[in-house]
């Protein structure tokens, strides 16, 4: 592969902004670089006219770029002088066998292609975005990771952005030899990558990446945004004209299905301490789409995230994934009624004009919704608090907080068997501070008109367990109608 003289030579991506050169191009397959293209020319760069600013994308396989505080590899970096991204391949694919691992549904190469395109799409935000170091990074990396993986929704409603064979990736198809193992994880990932299936589902194998980032996203397959039909065969996409300079041929590596002796398998190790703060003037440790990351999967979350997990199947005739939509379904449509119907404020440290409304009007429930959303603590129309109320007559009512004066929905989920979770829907409080005395980063978004909604931990004595044991109580969040992992 080594031979041809130019083999370093770049292939340039024409966008409105001027060519982009791509260097280690001969790593990756043609379509991610058309998805690369994708990324670099979505409405905020071509019709709002903004420039990306980015002007090289190196792939490199050689496990850089790395931290320079830890020594450590990260998935990719940026350098705001020189308008040039790095994407290290070997660190991408370390976290998607690692995924992988955890969510044995989920494709190696569906998690590599989705974080390949997220860390696109959070350099070039970068670029876009800063002249130079943040003064705020934790802002910066947040609003990176919120703009990557809403971009990485929206493209998948709206372009063909599937991975192509994995074969057709020089890298990915060396890598992948080492699937070629005995036991049954490897077995059943080398399946699945070779019959091209991102993801199962029981006994089912489901053959696309949007199908996959829909799941995650909570999507309904028959919602129009989802529905709508694109091209999923890559060869209708090589034709558009992205380059200017053809990819030169390259030759697949010969050892593809050799077995190699697998190393032992990356230990678990904790994000915080994998990719530590983002400290210098280019460094991109990566932080930022962690909470995507470390649970990739749909279909099988982490326990405390009961919305999509299987009910005992003798006391319920719903699947994991009808129970999951229909709670989903109701976490949107509550969040909808509250940024539709309470008057949201911008600006101010009063989150809404008429938050009342979530108490005053309900959200109509069907008897099967009626069966898994059953009961909830809401406030009559004068305010008198109404503790687990049943919602057999059809309606769901929320709240007014008492110190915030913020709307909120607390529902209980009847999972089946006799369990149950609470959860609390509540909005982003605009008036939240720093202990410097600055608003917080999601405070100023919300402030700025972005619609935030948190999807937490109800129940009193897990929140108690949880402080003890620092864990979270948020499982999900909803930031302009797109629904995601908190
Ligand atoms: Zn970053």
């Amino acid at each position: 592969m080594m031979t041809r003289n130019n083999v370093h030579d770049p292939v340039l991506i024409d966008t409105v902004w001027g060519s982009v050169a791509v260097f280690g191009h001969e790593l990756v397959s043609k379509k991610d670089l058309i998805i690369l293209g994708e990324c670099l020319s979505l409405p905020e760069f071509t019709i709002k006219q903004a420039d990306h600013r980015v002007r090289s994308v190196v792939f490199r396989s050689d496990n850089r770029p790395y931290s320079s505080t830890t020594g450590r590899p990260i998935l990719a970096n940026c350098s705001f002088d020189a308008g040039a991204i790095c994407i290290n391949l070997n660190e991408t694919f370390r976290v998607a066998v690692s995924n992988a691992r955890d969510n044995v549904s989920v494709s190696v190469v569906a998690s590599y292609h989705r974080n390949m395109i997220l860390s696109f799409l959070h350099e070039i935000h970068h670029l876009a975005m800063l002249d130079g170091t943040p003064d705020n990074v934790e802002e910066a990396e947040n609003e990176a990771e919120d703009w990557a993986w809403a971009r990485l929704v929206q493209l998948a409603q709206t372009v063909n952005i599937e991975p192509a064979h994995f074969a057709e990736s020089s890298f990915l198809n060396k890598k992948l030899s080492v699937l070629n193992s005995l036991d049954s994880w490897s077995h059943d990932q080398y399946n699945m990558m070779d019959n091209r299936v991102m993801y199962t589902i029981g006994l089912n194998g489901y053959f696309t990446f949007k199908g996959y980032i829909r799941l995650i996203a909570g999507g309904k397959e028959s919602d129009p945004k989802w529905s709508k039909t694109i091209p999923t065969n890559s060869q209708d996409t090589v034709s558009k004209p992205v380059y200017v300079k053809p990819v030169p041929e390259y030759k697949l590596d010969e050892q593809v299905y050799i077995q190699v002796v697998q190393s032992a398998p990356t230990p678990q190790v904790e994000y915080e301490e994998e990719y530590p703060q983002y400290n210098n003037n280019y460094d991109d440790e990566g932080v930022t789409y962690e909470p995507i990351q470390s649970s990739p999967t749909p279909v099988q979350p982490p326990s405390q995230q009961p919305v999509v997990q299987q009910p005992p199947a003798q006391h319920s005739p719903l699947s994991e994934n009808e129970i999951a939509d229909i709670v989903i379904d109701i976490y949107k449509r509550c969040n909808a009624f509250i940024f539709d119907n309470c008057e949201p404020l911008k600006d101010s440290d009063l989150a809404f004009e008429n938050p009342k409304k979530v108490s005053s009007n309900g959200i109509p429930l069907t008897e099967l919704e009626q069966s898994i959303i059953i009961k909830m603590d809401c406030q009559d129309i004068e305010g008198r608090w109404c503790p687990t109320m049943s919602t057999v007559n059809g309606m769901l009512f929320g709240g007014v907080m008492k110190n915030t004066k913020l709307p909120y929905y607390k529902i209980f989920i009847n999972m089946g068997a006799g369990v149950q979770k609470c959860r609390l829907l509540l909005p982003q409080n605009p008036a939240t501070m720093e202990s410097n005395g600055n608003y917080k980063y999601t405070a100023k978004q919300a402030r700025a008109g972005n619609e935030i909604l948190y999807i937490k931990e109800g129940d009193e004595t897990i929140i108690k367990k949880n402080k003890e044991t620092n864990k979270s109580d948020f499982y999900f969040k909803i930031v302009n109608r797109v629904f995601m992992k908190a």
